[in-house]
């Protein structure tokens, strides 16, 4: 049986694994440890805030180790959006909204066909948008009033199975009742059918000898060591992955898009929208969306946050941005266009329009932080005649994550992610398919 590590555990490697587990030796490489919900009281942290010990979002790793956040850099050095990603079993899924959509418009107008690949998840992973009942009030009044204003509000399909929902409000900090799917489900698949996972390995170059890889060089505590392969997939997510290349000498596209997200937050006395599942429902517009979703990082370390979180109404601006900025060896460079702070504010605007029309007037109303975590597109899939091997890459090694989404989505990725890791997997099947 052909060798097969996987670099990462997140949407795209789970995928991976799961697939070939069984018809081929897979090691999954994991540079987090397993997953485990956030456990603290929020109500005793919040009341924390006001002593000012939280005062920077790169500490929510201290409270929640599987999350990390980043500050990206401006080309001139200074820092920027907070980057957000999941460390650790099952990648940044344990810590998504459990949003399912199919967002692959960009792959289509390049000629690829995933049909397939979402059929066979369809079959695997449950999505549903049945989850009314676990609305809050507001919310209910919030989807009439963006009714009322023609958005054509829509209630979002997510992984899993609501009727387990607590209502904890927690959906980002890992969902402690099950009802939210996440790839560590593909991962016990794939252990099951074989495969090996390893967390707490970081890999940091891919080895190459005679234009093949043959291992990848990882770290695991203060351990060295080269993990030997014959295929090697890289799915260490939109910053893990292009790092890992330009560490090995392979240059990525300065194409990263992250779709950023700015939170509108206004107070209303007993909202309760912190006692719900996030992102119930989403208004689409051109280049960004808009949904109710309670920002913690923005609650914790934005001191203009200061209202109890049931007490507010909390919305959500996500941004399809441009895809200019780049992950390097050290930093990440990111900054809104012209373009983006266009679109931004017109989010914004119509946020301060829907929660005036709840009865919060304008001048109460506070932005939260700038952050984002939907990050790719660094070697995007269908640049070259074949849609899914860049040529910049030895022939035994492929990239299957949000790297290779060709256009931000300014929408939910996972979906779309494990669609093409899904492809990817076929087409390592067949090259390593004894002739
Ligand atoms: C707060 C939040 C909420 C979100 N909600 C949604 C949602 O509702 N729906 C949706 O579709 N998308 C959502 N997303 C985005 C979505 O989770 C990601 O786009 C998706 O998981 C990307 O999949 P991936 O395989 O590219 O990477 P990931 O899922 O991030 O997996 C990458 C994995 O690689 C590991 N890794 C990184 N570097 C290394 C290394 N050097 N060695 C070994 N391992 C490494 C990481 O620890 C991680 O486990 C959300 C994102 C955030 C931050
Ligand atoms: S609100 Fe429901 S789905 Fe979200 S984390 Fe809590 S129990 Fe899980």
């Amino acid at each position: 049986m052909a060798r097969v590590l996987v670099v990462g555990s997140g949407a795209g490697g789970a995928t991976v694994a799961r697939a070939l587990a069984g018809t081929h030796a897979v090691t999954v490489l994991e540079a987090g440890g397993p997953f485990r919900p956030f456990g603290r009281d929020l109500d005793l942290l919040a009341r924390a805030r006001a002593t000012g010990v939280f005062f920077d979002v790169r500490m929510i790793r201290l409270l929640f180790p599987a999350m990390q956040v980043r500050r990206a850099r401006t080309r001139s050095g200074t820092d920027n959006m907070a980057l957000v990603n999941g460390i650790g079993l099952g990648g940044t899924t344990t810590i998504s909204t459990g949003n399912a959509l199919r967002c692959d418009e960009g792959l289509r107008a390049r000629g690829i066909d995933l049909d397939v690949e979402f059929a066979e998840l369809a079959r695997e992973v449950p999505v549903t948008a049945d989850h009314r009942e676990r609305w809050s009030a507001t919310t209910r009044r919030l989807f009439g009033v963006c009714s009322d204003l023609g958005l054509d509000p829509r209630p979002l399909p997510k992984f899993g199975d609501y009727s387990r929902c607590r209502r904890c409000g927690r959906c980002v900090l890992g969902c402690p009742s099950g009802a939210k799917w996440d790839a560590r489900r593909f991962l016990a698949d794939a252990a099951a059918r074989g495969a090996t996972i390893r967390s707490g390995w970081t890999a940091d170059t891919v080895v190459v000898r005679d234009g093949r890889a043959r291992g990848v060089r990882a770290r695991h505590g203060l351990s060295r060591a080269t993990v030997p392969a014959d295929v090697v997939v890289l799915a260490a997510g939109g910053f893990g992955t292009p790092a890992i290349l330009e560490r090995s000498g392979i240059r990525c596209e300065p194409r990263l898009f992250v779709d950023p997200v700015l939170c509108v937050a206004a107070p209303l006395a007993g909202a309760g929208m912190d006692r719900e599942i996030s992102m119930p429902f989403v208004v689409e517009r051109d280049g960004f969306i808009v949904a109710p979703y309670l920002d913690w990082l923005s609650f914790f370390f934005d001191r203009r946050w200061r209202l109890p979180s049931g007490d507010i109404v909390p919305l959500m601006v996500k941004l399809r941005d441009d895809d200019r900025g780049r992950v390097g060896t050290r930093r990440i460079e990111k900054e809104l266009t012209d373009g983006d702070r266009a679109r931004l504010a017109e989010g914004v605007a119509l946020c301060g329009d829907l929660l005036e029309r709840l009865g919060a007037p304008r001048a109460t109303h506070v932005l939260g932080t700038l952050n984002a975590g939907h990050p790719g597109g660094a070697l995007p899939a269908g640049l070259g005649p074949d849609a899914f091997h860049d040529q910049r890459l030895p022939e035994n090694v492929w990239v299957a994550d949000a790297s290779l989404l060709p256009d931000a989505l300014g929408r939910p990725p996972i979906l779309t992610v494990m669609a093409m890791a899904k492809r990817v997997a076929t087409l390592i099947s067949q090259q390593t398919r004894p002739s």
